[in-house]
């Protein structure tokens, strides 16, 4: 008899020093500690649904609880575990439609009207780029494991050449031929689990290469094809990537879930589902996502960043109230004076009003604002001293001394946050740096294009910074080259919004969530990128 499983509840961190002191005392420890292990394990349970009870009840105490699973057996795999569409997975996992962006908008004090930024994470928001070059791994990383046995029967002979045919073609990347001689071969032998497999992984290859080519309808037909042939946890995750790139979270939601209860700690399945908590602003569920995710085996440094700053969010915001407002939910400490509250919310009301005059649209409401206090903001985000304030799905501003002396610069940087919100709905945060600052500076203004003298000066006194060659983060630009940067990106936007007009440039976010940006470009503007972009 195999060993019983046992899942465990591990206390892994404490949201402050009061809730510490408390999950101690109810463990008999408080006072009785030599020194604090870097995890208590507090429970064993025969299944999931305990361990999770267990979990809410020292949450609610205060605790970071996570549930290790007991190595789960790796599902039946006739065919090997390594296939193509498996390696290539893999390969753009992190690349697509997961990244979390975070904008940061500088904040001056002083006089200078110019906002200035880093730009972090970008690198994460081309998908294609990232995926067309590690798909020439696939031969010599992960050679493809295709079955050739076909049961013995009156049809085998026939279905046997349709099969190898079709692997063949499979190969060579040529899905849609091999999709239609796998189906031919199982017309004959439809109980010939080998072939089924086959056309399974060619269905999935198709749909990944058609997800990656911006075809999201053709994506999901073939992933949801691929599902009808029998549990397959890559083929659960892509399904559930089509659907969000089609913006259905909850599709994707569903699907992620689906495979889960197949595959239970599939770690890149509990990667994803951690992402879409972390967008829907559910921290703690998004927290517990990824330290499974750690737990079956997926790590790196990205990961590590991430589970970090969610724990530095979750800490800080722990004891914060809610203040709701037409279109906003604000996250702030009780102690904050509720006319501060009142300020920035109308600031920010009056900044979406303004998004509206400007385009027609603003981010769908609630949008998420969280205030800190000035010295927790730079700790909690790890922004530069001079940041005014961070996107990261929702925004972060520090609140010390705001009041009617700043009204200006809180309207600045509210316009530049909401846009920087704007873009990220839009284009499912698959706009380059350039177009995202841009746009934000481009919502700044009062009246459209009131900086362009600044930019134009910026950008002749740094020559060497072009559009066409800007990195995908201005973080690790020096100041000045950061400056130029900025100015670029901003006299872009200027212009095209400016000769094409504003609804273009909202056509333009919608077109690059469907397929990469070059095409987009081309399709919104009838120009070609490259040619555009030399002339900033
Ligand atoms: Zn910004």
């Amino acid at each position: 008899m195999p060993p019983e499983e046992r899942y465990e509840v591990h206390i892994v961190g404490f949201a402050n020093d009061v809730a510490r002191a408390r999950v101690l005392e109810q463990l008999g420890l408080l006072g009785n500690l030599q020194r604090e292990p870097e995890c208590f394990v507090v429970a064993s349970c025969r299944s999931r649904d305990e361990a999770e009870q267990e979990q809410q009840r020292w949450r609610r105490l205060g605790a970071h609880v996570r549930i290790v699973a007991p190595a789960s057996p790796s599902p039946a795999e006739p065919l090997g575990k390594e296939t193509p569409p498996r390696s290539l997975a893999r390969a753009t996992l992190r690349a697509l439609a997961i990244g979390s962006l975070a904008g940061v908008a500088a904040w001056w004090l002083g006089e200078r009207a110019m906002p200035r930024g880093v730009w972090k994470l970008p690198g994460k928001v081309d998908a294609s780029r990232s995926l067309s070059h590690r798909a020439s791994l696939d031969k010599t990383s992960n050679p493809p494991v295709w079955a050739t046995t076909i049961p013995n029967d009156i049809h085998s002979d026939e279905a046997a050449r349709l099969n190898n045919e079709g692997v063949a073609a499979a190969e060579r990347k040529e899905w849609m031929a091999a999709a239609e001689h796998l189906r031919a071969a199982l017309r004959l032998a439809p109980a010939a689990t080998g072939i089924q497999r086959n056309l399974q992984q060619v269905l999935l290859g198709w749909g990944v290469d058609a997800l990656r080519s911006g075809d999201v309808g053709t994506a999901v037909d073939r992933l949801e094809e691929a599902r009808r042939l029998g549990p397959d946890a890559q083929v659960f995750l892509w399904l559930g990537y089509a659907f969000q790139q089609q913006g259905d979270l909850g599709k994707a939601q569903a699907a992620w879930e689906a495979g889960l209860e197949q595959f239970p700690e599939q770690p890149d399945l509990l990667l994803a589902l951690g992402e879409l908590w972390e967008r829907r602003d559910q921290r703690e569920k998004a927290l517990d996502y990824f330290s499974r995710a750690r737990a079956a085996g997926i790590d790196g440094p990205e990961l590590q960043r991430k589970m970090e700053r969610l724990g530095r969010e979750l800490d800080a915001e722990w004891e914060y109230l809610l203040t709701r407002s037409a279109r906003f939910d604000v996250r702030h400490p009780e102690s904050e004076p509720s006319r501060t509250i009142e300020f920035v919310l109308a600031n920010f009301e009056a900044a979406y009003d303004h998004l509206l005059q400007l385009l027609g649209v603003g981010p769908t409401p609630p949008i998420s604002v969280v205030l800190y206090p000035k010295e927790q903001f730079h700790a909690v985000t790890q922004s530069p001293d001079w940041a005014g304030g961070v996107f990261s799905g929702r925004i972060q501003l520090p609140v010390g001394g705001l009041n009617e002396g700043n009204r200006l610069q809180l309207q600045r940087v509210a316009r530049h946050e909401l846009a920087h919100a704007l873009v990220s709905e839009w284009s499912r945060r698959r706009a380059p740096a350039w177009l995202q600052e841009g746009m934000a500076m481009w919502c700044e203004d009062d009246h459209p294009g009131e900086r362009s003298d600044w930019a134009l000066s910026r950008r002749s006194a740094d020559p060497s910074i072009r559009l066409a060659d800007l990195p995908a983060s201005f973080a690790l630009l020096g100041p000045a080259e950061a400056e130029a940067a900025y100015a670029s990106s901003y006299l872009a936007v200027l212009h095209l919004a400016e000769h094409y007009g504003p609804r273009k440039l909202l056509e333009l976010l919608r077109a690059s969530a469907q397929q990469d940006f070059s095409t987009a470009f081309r399709e919104t503007f009838g120009q070609d990128l490259k040619d555009f972009a030399e002339a900033f």
